[in-house]
């Protein structure tokens, strides 16, 4: 359950004017997407939902709610990240109605292994909780130290799949409160501290470490498959928070230095199938990081992020993670 503050949206809409909305929504909150246009409409906007996939801010429908006539998009579960955009946009986290402290209690034991010192971070689910979790672990005699992120991040002790500046301080160990792999493995890896993740849903709590040595001998594995590739296709993303075109420059480049062909391909959705029938011997992604990570199961062929194509062609032999920084 996430709280969506419908009258505030309103609010915020008559101000601006807009009587058409686009509403951009991620996969969980559809039926509050729905409800949230049932509302509108009753007040005189008409609303109109996009039924794209939205995986994270860094994707607004901005072009499309201009391309509709729309006065205004709702981008709906994520935080503000600083874009341009074309028409004016709301972004509305969604906040999970679950308290966090039970699970911390629960878990007390375990976070103490992490040392006296830690770096506390969360996702926007929690983040309205991360001052009642830093209370609760500082009465408990914690130092607890809350990372202010770089500016792709809107809170202090956010992290995102792509982003763990939050996280970089002089802590011991990385609590992080939330549900889910990726941003915990992610943090390993960054912060390179023990890492323990606590779930405020199930109560569980998980050290990442493991987790983190069992991803990195998976890649390995994929950068091994890649070694006796000559042609790599380097994708660059469209969506405008994903957009790292300077970035997949440096990569062809690199990659042409060391006697390889590669080119560059710019797409939107990014997945294997779309991509069938290009000459290619392995792909690099330079876009999300979960695309590659989280997907290559899915790719018939070795896919890469940039810093995984460093360790191919010799220049680094450290694994680390691939961030999109603010
Ligand atoms: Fe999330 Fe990926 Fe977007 Fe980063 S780039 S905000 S991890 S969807």
């Amino acid at each position: 359950m996430h709280e969506i503050p419908f009258e505030e949206i309103l609010q915020r809409l008559l101000d601006l004017k807009a009587n058409r909305v686009l509403i951009q929504t991620p996969e969980g909150l559809k039926g509050e997407a729905q409800a949230l246009a049932d509302f509108l409409e009753r007040n005189g906007i008409e609303a109109i939902i996009s039924g794209d996939i939205n995986y994270g801010a860094c994707d607004p429908a901005d072009t499309e709610a201009k391309r509709l006539g729309c006065g205004a998009l709702i981008h709906l579960g994520h935080s503000y990240m600083a874009l341009h955009l074309e028409v004016p946009t709301l972004f509305v986290p969604a906040f999970a109605k679950v308290d966090v402290v039970p699970a911390l209690e629960r878990n007390i034991e375990e976070i103490k292994k992490l040392g006296k010192k830690i770096a506390l971070v969360t996702t926007t689910q929690h983040i309205h909780q991360l001052e009642r979790a830093r209370t609760f672990l500082e009465e408990n005699g914690f130092e607890v130290l809350v990372g202010k992120g770089d500016s792709r991040v809107s809170w202090p002790g956010q992290v995102l799949g792509c982003n763990f500046s939050a996280a970089r301080v002089n802590a011991d160990g990385v609590l992080f409160i939330g549900a889910g792999y990726f941003h915990p493995i992610g943090l390993a890896i960054s912060t390179r501290k023990p890492t323990l993740a606590v779930n405020p849903y199930s109560g569980d709590a998980i050290w990442m470490d493991k987790e983190a040595e069992r991803l990195i001998r998976k890649r390995w594995a994929q950068i091994a498959k890649a070694m006796d590739a000559e042609r790599f296709g380097v994708i660059t993303s469209t969506k405008k928070g994903q957009l790292r075109l300077a970035e997949a420059k440096r990569v062809v480049k690199l990659l042409r230095e060391h006697g390889k062909y590669a080119k560059l391909i710019a797409m939107n959705h990014i997945s294997y199938p779309a991509l069938e029938g290009f000459d290619f011997d392995a792909y690099v992604v330079v876009a999300c990081p979960r695309v590659p990570i989280d997907d290559y199961e899915n790719w018939r062929k070795p896919v890469l992020t940039p810093r995984e194509v460093e360790i191919l062609l010799g220049l680094r032999d450290d694994y680390e993670f691939d961030e999109i920084l603010g």
